[in-house]
């Protein structure tokens, strides 16, 4: 994060004792003298560290390859239902997209702005049946489509919804 907020700590009390400790135990490994191991109270105090406003890398790293890692995870079921989209033809594809528009979300919460299908980013077809709202109420929830199978994961209904926040937000 690059503008610090109110909740950022400047001050933090660290676990000086295991952070000596596990200093130790990496020099050993570093110095080619040993291998070393952490106990969880030295990775603990580690992580703790990473809770001051300057420090922060572990937790920004780590946020970064789980994005990375939903990014491909997305990628390859879009794959898989463009795949599957293909292999059952377009005579069942219509036949899913009439039985769509009856579909009935399983809970009124689930609805997005009324609707409980909305347009699917693989098969473009309003067959994609929500299960939940995106972090920005704007109309991304997350969900699976009727005709392709495709399953628009949270982080993807997440990003779609951000850069359609993005986009809304560079016009104004
Ligand atoms: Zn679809």
């Amino acid at each position: 994060m690059l503008i610090p907020n109110n909740q950022d700590k400047t001050h933090l009390s660290a676990d000086v004792a295991n952070l000596r400790d596990a200093l130790d135990q990496t020099q050993r490994v570093r110095h080619g003298r040993d291998t070393g191991t952490l106990t969880k109270q030295q990775v603990t105090a580690l992580l703790g560290l990473d809770e001051h406003v300057c420090l922060r890398q572990v937790s920004d790293e780590r946020r970064e390859s789980d994005w990375v890692k939903n990014e491909i995870r997305d990628r390859y079921e879009q794959r898989r239902a463009a795949d599957y989209l293909e292999l059952i033809g377009q005579e069942e594809v219509d036949r899913r997209i009439v039985l769509a528009s009856d579909h009935v979300a399983a809970h009124p919460d689930d609805l997005v702005e009324g609707k409980d299908v909305v347009t699917c980013p693989v098969c473009n077809r309003e067959t994609l049946a929500v299960t939940g709202i995106d972090d920005f109420g704007v109309g991304y929830g997350p969900g699976t489509c009727l005709a392709c199978s495709y399953v628009f994961s949270s982080h993807a209904a997440h990003e779609e919804a951000l850069s359609h926040m993005l986009s809304r937000h560079s016009k104004d």
